[in-house]
């Protein structure tokens, strides 16, 4: 039955030999009309039958360079062998059991991990979930409860999820909310920074924010702030130097639980094992996710054992958080982080494409901000001469790339934002070749 085995041996080439999408992706991509509900959209419908290093290969024999990870996901690698492994070994032994029913090792054993590597020395606990959006509602559970108070405070261009109370969390309207309301109350959005299109120093910016939370929602009924350190849906916005820590000061003076979203940022994706590292913000709890697992559905909340131990047994849950082949695979990812020292491999990336990019800015004036950090990288793209948003050459650029074999993910409030999330295992040379089809991709829309 497989005729195409994925990992790092595949080879790591960008090859087309039909048109993107090719006769068999099309047939899938028919079936999955008649078959799959029309809400579940597809980016590039290109039917994926193996993957890794950083290429994935498609029914008709096409090899593709992922720049996308499946957004941020196999920081490791797709089929990474070491994770292949773990999850062999874990199935093999046994597959479930409700950790909330009969405990196994590899939950404590993540959670030890987890509560060793995240930002902050002191006493943690941690709880495991499946997805992201379910760590962001338990943190803001958990928050709630330890707290005794009810606001949860969320910013612009802010992404947390697509369950009713994350929808609610996140900024953008479509795709994410449109006529799916009503949302959950007691959710209050504030301004960011957001240093290219506010010119505000940190600072400045910090006070900006925390006047609104002061004014509009009051410290005495604020639960929670939430926010991501780089914002990743939202256009991969960096805030400005000195704005995070001086919304955990406050948070902290405040009776405020200052939880990072580190769902997107976090394990290895910026250069650091988290974001938060970069300015030394200790968030009271952090969210993690998508990088953890290799691939496999993970997700957890780590923090202040007070916090963390203030609700009651039976508060937290799920049938299948935790489970023991996801918990393999995260203890394999995560070990592979450190092994592999992944963190200055997503520094070397990100000098790649900045560099890259840089010198293109210079001879093109619609791309407005180079940003990010580490393997966590966009380009803002505005009209010449301008920085109003061009989503019209975002949406094409990432159309051209498709076409030409290179997966390239888009995003930003107003669409005009590409963004770059390689796998941590891809060569300097096919990322370069994938950044040279960006490349004549902005001059056939020049
Ligand atoms: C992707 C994402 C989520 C939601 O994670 P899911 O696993 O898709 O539920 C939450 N927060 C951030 C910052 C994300 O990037």
């Amino acid at each position: 039955m497989v005729d195409v085995i994925g990992g790092p041996s595949l080879p790591q080439e960008r090859k087309l030999v039909t048109s993107i999408p090719g006769p068999k992706s099309q047939e899938l991509l028919a079936r999955k009309n008649a078959a799959v509900a029309a809400g579940v959209g597809v980016a590039l419908p290109v039917s994926i039958v193996a993957a890794g290093g950083g290429v994935m290969v498609d029914a008709d024999g096409n090899s593709l360079v992922d720049l996308g990870s499946g957004i941020a996901v196999t920081g490791v690698g797709n089929a990474a062998p070491a994770v292949v492994e773990a999850v062999t070994n874990q199935v093999q032994q046994f597959t479930h059991t409700c950790f909330t029913v009969t405990p196994y090792e590899g939950y404590v054993e993540v959670a030890e991990k987890l509560n060793a590597v995240t930002p902050g020395d002191h006493e943690k606990r941690s709880a495991l979930f499946n997805s992201g959006a379910e760590a962001v509602e338990n943190a803001i559970k958990i928050a709630r409860h330890f707290t005794k108070k009810n606001a949860v405070v969320v910013f612009d261009h802010a992404y947390h999820g697509r369950t009713n109370l994350t929808m609610g969390m996140t900024a953008k309207n479509m795709p994410y909310k449109d006529g799916f309301g009503p949302f959950a109350p007691e959710v209050y959005r504030v301004p960011t920074s957001y240093p290219y299109r506010d010119g505000m120093t940190g600072a400045e910016a910090a006070a900006n924010t925390i006047s609104a939370i002061e004014k509009q929602v009051g410290a005495n009924n604020l639960a929670a702030i939430i926010i991501e350190p780089i914002q990743g849906e939202g256009g991969f916005i960096a805030p400005a130097e000195g704005f995070l820590p001086a919304l955990q000061e406050w948070s902290t003076k405040n009776n405020v639980v200052f939880i990072l979203d580190e769902v997107q940022t976090g394990f290895a994706r910026t250069g650091d094992l988290f974001a938060a590292n970069f300015e030394g913000v200790v968030p009271d709890l952090v969210t993690t996710a998508k990088g953890i697992a290799g691939g496999l559905p993970l997700s957890a909340v780590t923090g202040r054992a007070e916090i963390m131990d203030s609700a009651h047994a039976g508060g937290l849950g799920g049938t299948y958080t935790g489970s023991p082949i996801s918990c393999a695979a995260a203890l394999a990812t995560i070990e592979t982080y450190e092994k592999e020292n992944l963190t200055e491999r997503a520094r070397e990336i990100g000098a790649i494409i900045t560099e890259f990019f840089t010198e293109l800015q210079k001879t093109d004036d619609r791309i407005g901000d180079i940003r990010g950090r580490g393997a966590m990288q966009a380009v803002e793209l505005v009209e010449s001469g301008s920085t109003k948003p061009n989503p019209a050459l975002t949406s094409a650029l990432a159309k051209f790339a498709g076409e030409n074999g290179v997966i390239l993910l888009t995003c930003g409030t107003y669409g005009n934002v590409v963004r770059f999330l390689p796998p941590l295992s891809i060569s300097d040379e096919l990322l370069r070749d994938g950044l040279s089809v960006v490349a004549e991709g902005l001059k056939a829309n020049a």
